[in-house]
């Protein structure tokens, strides 16, 4: 069997990966290094919530992220010493990864951006952060920005289903998400969006709706992210006192296979796993093997692409 290692070298000629997606357009590989911005999240401190998304770690769902120093360069370097090891590229994205990195004042976000593009070997941004963190200030910013090097924003869906919504604890309507997608697409920064699949609940159909939604939404990527449980969470507390189960690993293909399928051609799948740090994983442990879990995943596609 081929083994593959990275989501992105996994599906090429099948279905529209980021790494070819980044070779179209920047002519070769482009690694992304996980930052922290130095922001918090309105779903923390208070202002929508103080507990967070049940499913959101200690970090901010950036526990890989290279920490805050002050210094935007050197913050960037030591990222990139980090990722050393497995890539030679020298063109790289600066990921704003953990918590909600438009959550703060505009005049800080203009620097802090502005700064990480000057750098010769960023090639663009990527930017996670909430639907309602949005407002016209920062939509004006972003565009400024998406003039110089590519801008890529990154909202977390998870869902559309409200009882899930309500449950994890997501902090804002359906109708939010859309009103994003039309302003983000309205500027022209190219628009990711995090799904999660295996929420407590949740139907294999009730998945396959969420990522449908997204493909018809205008967004121009996807990241399909397995339910982890982590140390610390809400989530956890849940599971270890028996309120849901995690999907089996031929669960999650068999749904993973499903949305890939049901997904527009030209949207780009971004993420078909997600990674959890191992000393945080709880469940499900399978999901720890990445390399077999996307094997597994090849050839369930495989399968299902000679039985068309
Ligand atoms: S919006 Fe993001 S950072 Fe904020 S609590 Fe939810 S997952 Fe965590």
């Amino acid at each position: 069997m081929t083994e593959f290692k990275t989501d992105g070298d996994f599906v090429a000629e099948k279905y529209r990966t980021l790494n070819s997606y980044f070779k179209e357009v920047f002519g070769e590989k482009v690694y992304k290094l996980a930052l922290d911005g130095g922001m918090t999240c309105p779903n923390r401190d208070g202002t929508i919530g103080s507990g967070g998304c049940i499913f959101c770690s200690e970090g901010g769902s950036g526990d890989f992220a290279e920490k805050l120093c002050g210094d935007i360069h050197t913050q960037l370097e030591r990222a990139k010493l980090r990722v050393r090891k497995k890539t030679k590229t020298d063109k790289f994205i600066a990921y704003f990864q953990s918590y909600t990195n438009t959550y703060a004042d505009v005049g800080y976000l203009r620097r802090l951006f502005f700064a990480a593009i000057s750098e010769p070997s960023v090639v663009g941004l990527s930017i996670g952060t909430r639907p309602d963190c949005l407002p016209s200030d920062v939509l004006k910013l972003l565009k400024e920005l998406n003039e110089i090097k590519p801008v890529f924003v990154e909202l977390g869906l998870q869902t559309i289903h409200k009882a899930t919504e309500i449950l994890i604890r997501r902090g804002y309507p359906l109708e939010v998400f859309d009103e994003a997608v039309k302003s983000l697409k309205e500027i022209g920064v190219n628009t990711v969006v995090h799904v999660i699949l295996g929420l407590p609940h949740e139907t294999p159909q009730m998945m396959l709706e969420t990522v449908k939604y997204v493909g018809k939404s205008g967004a121009d990527g996807i990241k399909l992210q397995l339910l982890h449980v982590l140390k610390g969470t809400e989530l956890e507390k849940m599971y270890l006192r028996g309120e849901f189960e995690v999907l089996t690993m031929e669960e999650y293909i068999d749904i993973l296979c499903s949305c890939i399928e049901a997904l527009p051609k030209e949207i780009v799948i971004h993420r078909i796993t997600g990674d959890a740090p191992k000393r945080l994983l709880v469940a499900p442990k399978w999901s720890a093997d990445k390399k077999r879990v996307l094997n597994c995943i090849n050839s369930e596609l495989n399968k299902r692409i000679m039985e068309r």
